[in-house]
């Protein structure tokens, strides 16, 4: 497996952050995971084993609602925030 780079930010401030916040507008996520199954006969898998891959995803605290990580989104939900202010 890859070595995780670090995502780490040193210095950052609160005021260099955007909040992004749920569609029903709570802001607190607990992370979970969402599990899958890579095939032992997949190209991609270097064990000859069925192995487990864990996705993490943010689940809003509220409503349970996964939040949708994808680019596009990001993008929607720190215009909703932005329009917040
Ligand atoms: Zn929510």
């Amino acid at each position: 497996m890859k070595k995780r780079m670090s995502t780490e930010i040193v210095n950052l401030e609160k005021e260099d952050v955007d909040k992004i916040s749920c569609t029903c507008g709570c802001e607190l996520f607990d992370t979970s995971f969402k599990l899958a199954v890579l095939s032992s006969l997949h190209p991609k898998n270097p064990e000859k084993e069925d192995m487990i891959v864990p996705e993490q995803v943010f689940v809003c605290r509220k409503c349970g609602e996964i939040l949708d990580t994808d680019k596009d989104n990001i993008k929607k939900l720190k215009l909703d925030a932005m329009k917040k202010k």
